[in-house]
Parts: structure tokens; sequence; C-alpha cells
């Protein structure tokens, strides 16, 4: 990734200052979309080897050209070792994935979970095990009985210090230009119980986050990526609570910064957020998880409105499309490889969604691509 004064790249055209660039060895045409990405959650250090064999010659025969690779407190951080997690990955590790991907020309992007999701079911995560003092609601729900994942403080004084030397070091070890941060699903902010925090406007606290972080990925010149569902209103939409947000988040899509890159996912519907958030300034990546046939909808989607806008400023903002996974990422890469052979698939499953999506992808590639020049 570079900051460019000059805006014209592979054909399209940039509104904000940052620009995606290809990890090398990625062709670039006019009508590949830039972003094709896969997401993985949960992938153990012992099942990188054969992984690694998946993204040198599977990932680029789909396409995929971007690798979200979920880390959080699973490396050996040198920063912080009281917070590195069991099974962590060693720097060695994450140098092999590094390498491997640069080589098969993927942009390697890691995902540290920031303000939400700091525990999970009854267990907290490492920040707020070390430091609890830093928990938003420091001292309440026992066991985490009554809430869904707990949240960092945004506003407690030394929170940052930690966050910015995690995400400075896994910045440098992926020896990457953009990190995602997560912040979905952002339940407690701004709670009365927060001494900090109680009677504050939601949307500016988190808005004030973003700000914070992208500030400081930018001092190590990289993008910061994140979830959209805060930003879209759950009401309104009629999205939600979940890939919507109905805690007074999303007016904050008017107070952060616009080179931030959107993940916007939905994984039962292709509603068209992509439009919104390309109308608001920002570049966009629609993501699915599931079901295969919405993400041929939104794969047709984002190729629609990146050909009915391309001589506006909003059609390149739609960046691409993204299959997430959440379940077992190394039995993941066997069951695609396993379906690829068989040429069967199950009917609602991340294997059938990834395979899916990326076929529809190469196909209305392939169909713009013999259309003839306007
Ligand atoms: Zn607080």
């Amino acid at each position: 990734m570079k900051i460019i004064s000059a805006f014209v790249l592979f054909g399209f055209v940039l509104a904000a200052g940052y620009a995606d660039t290809p990890a090398p060895g990625l062709k670039a045409s006019s009508t590949e979309l830039p972003v094709r990405a896969l997401m993985l959650y949960g992938l153990p250090p012992s099942g990188l080897e054969p992984f690694l064999d998946f993204v040198r010659h599977d990932l680029p025969r789909e396409g995929v050209n971007h690798l979200i690779f979920q880390i959080d407190y699973g490396y050996e951080y040198k920063t912080h070792p009281e917070l590195v997690a069991k099974n962590a990955y060693t720097h060695a590790q994450i140098k092999s994935l590094v390498t491997v991907c640069r080589d098969a020309g993927i942009k390697l992007i890691p995902l540290v979970n920031c303000l939400g999701h700091q525990s999970w079911a009854k267990t907290n995560h490492q920040l707020l095990t070390v430091y609890p003092e830093f928990d938003e609601t420091a001292g309440l729900y026992p066991e985490n009985e009554g809430l869904y994942c707990r949240s960092y403080c945004p506003n407690h004084p030394d929170v940052h210090r930690v966050i910015f030397d995690l995400l400075g070091e896994i910045t440098d070890v992926f020896e990457t230009d953009a990190v995602h941060v997560g912040m979905d699903e952002v339940f407690l902010i701004g709670e009365a119980t927060c001494p900090r925090c109680r009677g504050k406007d939601k949307a500016e606290l988190f808005a004030q986050e973003v700000r914070t972080l992208r500030d400081f990925l930018a001092t190590k010149k990289a993008r910061l990526w994140m979830w959209g569902d805060r930003f879209i209103d759950g009401e309104v939409t009629g999205l939600g609570k979940w890939e919507g947000s109905k805690n007074q988040t999303s007016r904050a899509i008017d107070l952060v910064p616009r080179d931030i890159v959107i993940c916007d996912w939905h994984y039962d519907s292709a509603p068209p957020t992509p439009g919104y958030f390309a109308v608001k300034g920002f570049e966009v990546i629609i993501c699915s998880y599931n079901q295969p046939h919405v993400a041929v909808e939104e794969a047709e989607q984002i190729f629609n409105l990146r050909r009915t806008n391309r001589d506006n400023a909003m059609g390149p903002r739609l960046l691409g499309v993204m299959s997430t996974n959440w379940g077992k990422s190394a039995e993941f890469a066997q069951s695609v490889r396993q379906a690829k052979s068989s040429g069967v698939t199950e009917e609602k499953s991340p294997t059938a969604n990834f395979l899916h999506l990326f076929e529809k992808v190469r196909q209305l590639t392939a169909a713009q691509d013999s259309k003839p020049p306007r």
C-alpha cells in the first residue's frame, strides 16, 4: 500500500489518499475485482504446513488475491508476552506464511479484534484477563452471564499503549500495509457503569476508537480495515442488531475518516449496503459466509454497481468480495479440496460458499472481458 497523491491506479479512480495495491506478482486488469478475499478464523499453528500448500496451489487457482488471517492474541508477541494465548504462532511460522502468500500473489492481512469481542462464552481473552481494569464493564457480569462479548473501554488511559504495541508488532511481522481491526458486534460501549464513558454519545465513542486506531496504523503506513455493522442502522434497514446496529452507533459513519476499508458482512441476504458505503465515500468489500446463493447475489451486486457507476467516483469504491470461514480452517481447506475433486459440496456450507462465489466472480469477469469497449 502506498499513500499516493496521484489518483489513477489500475484503471480506477481513487477518492481517498490510499490505494489498495496488489501483492507482488498479481496482475490487475480493469475488469478484475481489486479484492477477491478469503477470511480465516482459528487456524492452529499445527495446521499451518498443509494450509501453506492450500495457499500455494488452491487459492490462486480460485482467483483469490487477499487472505485475511485472524490472529488476535495467537502470536508470540515480544512487546507483551503476558498477552500471548496458548498455542500461539511463532515468528518463524508467520514469516513462512508471509513468504508463501507473497509468492502466490496473495496479499496477507492480519486481523486483531479491537474494542469488542474481548471474550467468548465464559472465557475472557488475554487482554481483559491480564488487565481486567481495561474492561468496559469491569467487575460486572460474573462468568459473562447476560452478555455477548466483553469490550475494552476506549477511554481507559492505558489501553492504547498496549493495543498500539500489539498492532505495531503484528504489522511488522506480517510485513503488511493493511490491518483488519474487527470492531464488529460491539454491544458494550458507553455503558452507564463506566466512569469514563457514561453519558457519552455512543456513535462518537465508536468513531473515536476508529480514528484512534486508524491514526496509529497510519504511522505504520498501514490502512485500517474493519467490519461495517456498527455503521448500519439496524432498525431503519430491518437488518437487526447483528449485521446492523441497534445501539446508537450508526451515526459514526459520518464521524470517521473515509480512507478506512469497510468489510460489509451479510450472510443471509444481499442488501444494498455496499452502495450506501460507496455513496458515503468508503471503499467496501461485501462479505458472505455459508449460503452460496447469497454470495453469488452479492458478487452480482458488486459487479453491477461497478459497471453502472464506472463514470463516477462510487463504482471503483466497490472493491470486491470476501468469503469468510468461522469454523475450523484446517478442515475448511481440506473440504475445499475434496469438493473440488468430487464436484460435490453441501448446499449450505462455507466450502460451497467459497467455491460458488469465486466461480461466479470468474464468470462475471470473463463476461465483462468479452464485451467490446464502449
Ligand atoms: Zn469506558
